[in-house]
């Protein structure tokens, strides 16, 4: 029995979370998947709620779940509250010592009008930015910060790049075997440390292939030949820019969805987008992203890659159909609710 916690949050977070339990519940049947929900308010709903964005019930609520569904916070509604629902967010990471943020790519054929390269250029393409979270440039101390002058400190210690790597590895495993580490080793002290880091570690792995990359050739080769790569792992600062560029590529923030793991061996699974709040509550929100978060739990939490599997293939068959939310086509679009529908259909 695995026990999933869902905080839907706030704006379209409550919606999209619907979507994403209703077809959970479907297909589980089907596999026997045996699961318990818990839900908890967080973000705005939290400060409405409890005058708190991250309230004690929900500390105790991770104290017995096995991983984390997520919507999204904040909204105008708070933009004049003491505290706000995004220190929430903050919180939560600290809480549960978040190291690696994660985020898929993956281009289906019938979106690909939706990117901003050529259709020839992104067809098929299915990676994954592994970005290391709690070290370097952002961290680094001493910094400082002059009229004339100013500092920034790039630090990582063997054991902060070997846990992000490790991680990286075994998720290259999962997919299909092709690791791509991502630094400035020519340049940097950092990247020379990180690439030896990569080169130990990877003898743990040698049925994962492995190539080591310049940060600026990686930015010029996601938009020329993103094809090529299957699991990109980089540190904070370049894994930063890295995961913006790769955000856009796929066309529309509704269908990106992310990953967080963390020391507590929680993950924190959301869509890579927000709270929305000028479409909360109208019914037409995509739940893509939602719905492909619950998948990443299926595959990496629960190890249920044949359940996660079934459902991308739904939604892609009725995204095949022309079958869409608004933000996908803004002439012929179903709501949000109709959508869910219609993956469930196709699971059935
Ligand atoms: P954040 O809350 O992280 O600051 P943001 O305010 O920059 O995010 P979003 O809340 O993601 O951005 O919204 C940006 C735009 O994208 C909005 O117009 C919103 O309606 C739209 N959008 C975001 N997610 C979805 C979705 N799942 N379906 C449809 N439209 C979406
Ligand atoms: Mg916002």
């Amino acid at each position: 029995m695995k026990n999933i916690l869902c905080i839907a949050g706030d704006g379209i977070g409550p919606e999209i979370m619907n979507s994403a339990l209703e077809i959970l519940e479907v297909v589980s049947k089907k596999y026997a998947f045996k699961y318990k929900i818990e839900e908890e308010f967080f973000g705005g709903a939290s400060i409405d709620a409890y005058g708190e964005p991250f309230s004690d019930k929900l500390k105790e609520k991770i104290e017995n779940c096995d991983a984390i569904l997520m919507g999204s916070v904040g909204g105008p509604k708070w933009d004049n509250s003491k505290i706000r629902p995004e220190a929430g967010l903050l919180a939560l990471r600290k809480h549960l010592k978040v190291y690696a943020n994660v985020r898929p790519l993956k281009v289906e054929d019938s979106l690909c009008y939706l990117s901003p390269l050529k259709e020839e250029i992104v067809k098929g393409t299915d990676l994954m930015i592994v970005r290391e979270l709690t070290g370097g440039a952002y961290f680094g101390e001493p910094r400082r910060l002059e009229e004339k002058e100013a500092l920034d400190s790039i630090t990582y210690t063997y054991e902060e790049i070997e846990q992000i790597v490790r991680y990286a590895f075994e998720t290259a495993r999962k997919r299909r075997k092709k690791l791509t580490s991502v630094d400035k080793a020519n340049v940097l002290a950092t990247s020379k440390l990180w690439r030896k880091v990569v080169e130990d570690v990877a003898k743990d792995y040698t049925d994962v292939e492995l190539e080591h990359m310049y940060v600026d050739a990686m930015a010029m080769a996601l938009i020329t030949n993103p094809t090529k790569y299957d699991v990109i792992v980089t540190e904070n600062l370049f894994g930063d820019i890295l995961s913006d560029e790769v955000s856009v590529l796929g066309g529309s923030l509704g269908l990106l969805s992310s990953a967080s793991y963390s020391k507590s061996k929680i993950a924190l699974y959301e869509p890579a987008h927000g709270s929305a709040p000028d479409i909360a509550g109208m019914d037409i929100a995509n739940p893509i992203a939602m719905i492909y978060s619950l998948t990443m739990m299926l595959r990496y939490s629960f190890s249920q890659d044949k359940m996660a599997e079934d459902i991308e293939n739904a939604v892609k068959l009725v995204l095949d159909e022309g079958c869409m939310t608004k933000d996908l086509n803004s002439q012929y679009y179903v709501s949000t609710s109709e959508f869910t529908k219609k993956v469930i259909q196709r699971l059935g």
